[in-house]
């Protein structure tokens, strides 16, 4: 009988536990990912020395990422390519994992990911974001072979920067939908396993208890980001993860740069694309853990008045010419997406507890 099933380039190895940046270099052996002792090993800014000064791997070349730019990963690759390394490990948030992914596919070496922040979906998507002199690019690269996140590493980061990826988790729900809606409305086929691994990472996070300062929570956050990473190589896109919601978070970075991180503006536009669907059970749901974990929710909450939120609504559909979603299909103009603006407002404030102290940009460490 012949065995009919699909391959799936998925991580070699997921590793989530404290201290898990000390097993690297075991790791790197054990699982035969380099054997010559020949690695390359990117380190970001923030925690970039001590992580260094806790690494046990022999002959480990260690190279600097100081900033998350196209440039900056184009200048790795060609180091890499040029030092002929086995592997490269790129330790940091996820600017660092971003750099050292396109880096990595670049010089046609695999990559392991250990993250040191849970800011959002990217610790193994195929997908690296990076900054360029017109803006930000989504370039598609092949997924790390393994992917680490140390816990100890995660919870002495800014509270701020962890709690974002709750964010980017959360929104694949809002994303879902508007793959549905593509389904029904323009016959967009539908892969049942992204959306099964994407929802399934949505819905732990979405009910799980507990906060960002438990180790309970950030595992089931850290293997949420995971699979929705996997769930975006299944589907061959960012389709599963990003909707609405991320067409309004790339329109607020291109007009009121600075307003949110990745994660937070993921969040609040997932909440608004909710509202938008008239989802009330999801509306509420979503809202209500977002607000748990003092993330944004509302235009004001990211420091944005309701004309800028609007005209960032208004922007959406343009940021992914040919994604359809909730926006493209309600197709509203600026004086309708102002009124559903001061009702979605209005909705959240009514829906359940405050977010607490704002999580504005002046909010607290973490930066955008
Ligand atoms: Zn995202």
């Amino acid at each position: 009988m012949p065995l009919l099933a699909r391959m799936l380039a998925a991580p070699l190895v997921i590793d989530v536990r404290p201290g898990a940046v000390t097993g690297l270099g075991a790791l790197l052996a054990d699982r035969r990912i380099a054997t010559e002792g020949r690695v390359a090993v990117a380190v970001g800014p923030g925690q970039g020395d001590s992580i260094v000064a806790e690494l046990q791997i022999d002959a480990a070349e260690i190279f600097r990422v100081t900033d998350g730019t196209h440039d900056s990963a184009v200048s790795l690759g060609k180091q890499l390519r040029s030092g002929a390394y086995e592997a490269v490990a790129g330790i940091g948030g996820g600017r660092t994992i971003d750099v050292t992914k396109f880096a990595a596919h670049m010089a046609g070496i695999p990559m392991v990911a250990v993250a040191t922040s849970l800011s959002h979906d990217g610790i193994a998507s195929p997908v690296s974001s990076l900054e360029h002199e017109s803006g930000k690019g989504s370039y598609g690269v092949v997924p790390p072979v393994a992917v680490v996140v140390d816990l100890d590493r995660v919870r002495s980061g800014p509270p701020r920067l962890v709690r974002a990826g709750i964010g980017d988790v959360v929104n694949n729900l809002s994303a879902i939908a508007d793959w549905e809606l593509a389904g029904a409305d323009r016959g967009e086929p539908i892969d049942g396993l992204a959306v099964t691994l994407a929802r399934t990472a949505a819905q732990a996070v979405l009910h799980q208890p507990g906060t960002v300062g438990d180790d309970d929570f950030l595992t089931v956050l850290a293997e949420s980001l995971v699979l929705s990473g996997i769930a975006m190589t299944v589907a061959g896109s960012s389709r599963p993860c990003s909707g609405g919601d991320h067409e309004i978070l790339h329109a607020i970075d291109q007009l009121f740069p600075g307003a949110g991180s990745h994660g937070e503006l993921a969040g609040v536009g997932a909440l608004f694309c909710t509202y938008l669907r008239g989802d009330e059970r999801l509306f509420a749901l979503m809202s209500a853990c977002l607000g748990r974990h003092e993330l944004p929710r509302t235009p004001a909450d990211l420091g944005l008045a309701p004309d800028e939120f609007t005209k960032a609504v208004l922007h959406a559909p343009a940021t992914r010419p040919g994604r359809y979603t909730i926006l493209e299909r309600l197709d509203l103009d600026e004086r309708e997406i102002a009124v559903k603006v001061t009702a979605f407002t209005a909705a959240v404030t009514s829906a359940g507890p405050s977010a607490g102290p704002s999580a504005g940009p002046s909010a607290g460490p973490g930066g955008a």
